[in-house]
């Protein structure tokens, strides 16, 4: 019985997860070319926005990104300093000093 479940559920065969499609954000960027795949980044992420590569070595994948806290723990972690925040636009306001130019964030 529990055989004939597990074949008709596809049971001793890979599951493969993918990062959400259609989430238009992409809270971290990676730069792949200064990546070592330490997965540091990986680690730190108590959301697990940040899922390890399953190629020993490459860039994690940024799986969940709509869980993103934008806390940027991972950026702090990187020793090789290859994440970048992408904030959504709404948390990109900034103020302009009208009499010497300056732009300050919040
Ligand atoms: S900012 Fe925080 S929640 Fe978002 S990916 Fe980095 S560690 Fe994870
Ligand atoms: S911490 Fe940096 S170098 Fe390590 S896997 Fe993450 S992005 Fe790559």
């Amino acid at each position: 019985m529990n055989e004939e479940r597990s074949k008709k559920d596809g049971g001793g065969e890979k599951c493969y997860a993918f990062p959400n499609r259609p989430t238009p954000g992409m809270p971290v960027v990676i730069d792949e070319t200064r990546c070592t795949g330490c997965n540091k980044c990986v680690t730190i992420c108590t959301t697990d926005v940040l899922v390890a590569n399953p190629e020993k070595g490459k860039p994690p994948i940024v799986m969940y990104p709509e869980e993103c806290w934008y806390a940027a723990c991972c950026v702090g972690e990187c020793p090789e300093e290859c994440l970048t925040m992408r904030h959504p636009l709404m948390m990109r306001v900034h103020f302009k000093n009208k009499e010497t130019g300056e732009i300050k964030r919040t």
